[in-house]
């Protein structure tokens, strides 16, 4: 049986990835300090697939800790990595914070995965890197550029590392996964997701206003060159995403890669405005949502979408679940997680 390490394994990607490998007959082990996310989850997990993944609270930005857990988990066949701080804004106010945690648990892991011949990397990328795009739908051929925040130049800076390590080393693979915007729950409504403090982003933003949680949504500028006026982003379920690092899991441990070092865009192809995502929640959830225009947020994108061709040709991975599922399923967690 194979097994795998999850950093950052109890957070939103990841408990929902632990949840696809589990049900592979993957055995997880799970890597995470808990710096954003809740170990309850693990319950969840557990009810979802009557397996309760070993857990370890590390800060990976321990080096001798992170090989200390190396040291017992050599036989692990491959790491997805997820461990990461991810507030944008945040980012900006305190950047060297970001740099050190994003950086150093990377640095860490890679140094620990080599010392004990793990060679299989998984890394959450984003479409941050691409910034703003040049042409839509975005390949992964697009030019990556300087991130436009500090989290965002992590991801840059980390995909870079990576592919200066499989350029040093024969046996190192790995495969980056850019994400457009993943949001939803699982079907059971056992986990989700569930930012600390004030969300940045809109998913959780909206059904927390639903919830009665924030007084009412801002739509970040509706003077945008879109049909409607608001900003277009590709909106994949996370359940689909999920399926995708099992997939990609699999590519690597049956050695189908065509180099060491892949990239590969996760998203549904289908861009989607924010007046769109509103609509759909509001149909679906039957909640008049409290919202106003404000001025757009400093440094969004007018537009993204992914291409999808490459996951599909050569991952073999297409997104299945739509926009309604993605908001129905966010709702319900939120529901269900705070027993409304
Ligand atoms: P999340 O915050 O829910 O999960 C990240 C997990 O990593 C958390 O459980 C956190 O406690 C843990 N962690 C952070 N720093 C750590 C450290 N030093 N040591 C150990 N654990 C640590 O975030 P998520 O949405 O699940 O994102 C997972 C990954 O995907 C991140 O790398 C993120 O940057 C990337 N990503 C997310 C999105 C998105 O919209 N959610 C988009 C693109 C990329
Ligand atoms: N957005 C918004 N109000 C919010 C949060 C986000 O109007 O409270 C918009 C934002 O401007 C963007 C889209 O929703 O157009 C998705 O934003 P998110 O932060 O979720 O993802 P990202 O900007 O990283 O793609």
């Amino acid at each position: 049986m194979n097994k795998v390490v999850v950093t950052g394994g109890i957070g939103y990607i990841g408990s929902h990835t632990v949840v696809s490998l589990i049900e592979k007959g993957i055995t997880v082990v799970i890597v995470d300090n808990m710096i954003n996310s809740n170990i309850n989850t693990l319950d969840g997990i557990e009810s979802i697939t009557g397996v309760r993944p070993e857990f370890h609270d590390i800060d990976m930005t321990d080096g001798t800790l992170l090989h200390r857990f190396f040291d017992l988990h050599k036989d692990a066949d491959a790491v997805i990595h997820f461990a990461a701080l991810k507030a944008v804004g945040d980012s900006s106010q305190q950047p060297i914070l970001y740099y050190r945690n994003n950086l150093f648990a990377l640095i860490n892991l890679i140094e620990g995965m080599q010392k004990h011949e793990i060679s299989n990397l998984v890394f959450s990328s984003s479409a941050t890197v691409y910034g703003t795009p040049d042409f839509l739908p975005i390949t992964e051929d697009h030019p990556t550029k300087r991130g436009m925040s500090p989290y965002g130049n992590s991801k840059k800076i980390g995909e870079e590392i990576i592919e200066d390590t499989v350029n040093s080393a024969e046996n190192f693979k790995a495969i980056s996964l850019r994400y457009f915007n993943p949001i939803g729950a699982h079907p059971s409504y056992k986990i989700g997701e569930s930012p600390n403090g004030v969300p940045n982003n809109l998913m959780p933003y909206v059904t927390q206003t639903a919830a009665g949680v924030r007084k009412e949504l801002s739509i970040f500028g509706d003077d945008y060159n879109t049909p409607d006026g608001t900003a277009i982003r590709d909106y994949i379920h996370i359940v689909d995403l999920a399926e995708a690092h099992v997939k990609t899991v699999e590519r690597l441990l049956e050695d189908q890669q065509k180099s060491n070092f892949e990239i590969f865009n996760l998203g549904t192809g289908q861009g989607k405005s924010v007046l769109e995502v509103i609509e759909s929640f509001e149909r679906m959830s039957g909640q008049k949502l409290p919202q106003k225009i404000t001025d757009r947020r400093d440094g969004d994108v007018e537009q993204m979408y992914s291409s999808t061709e490459r996951a599909s040709n050569d991952l073999g991975w297409n997104s299945k679940l739509g926009l309604d599922e993605m908001t129905s399923s966010a709702w319900e967690w939120e529901k269900k997680n705070r027993k409304i």
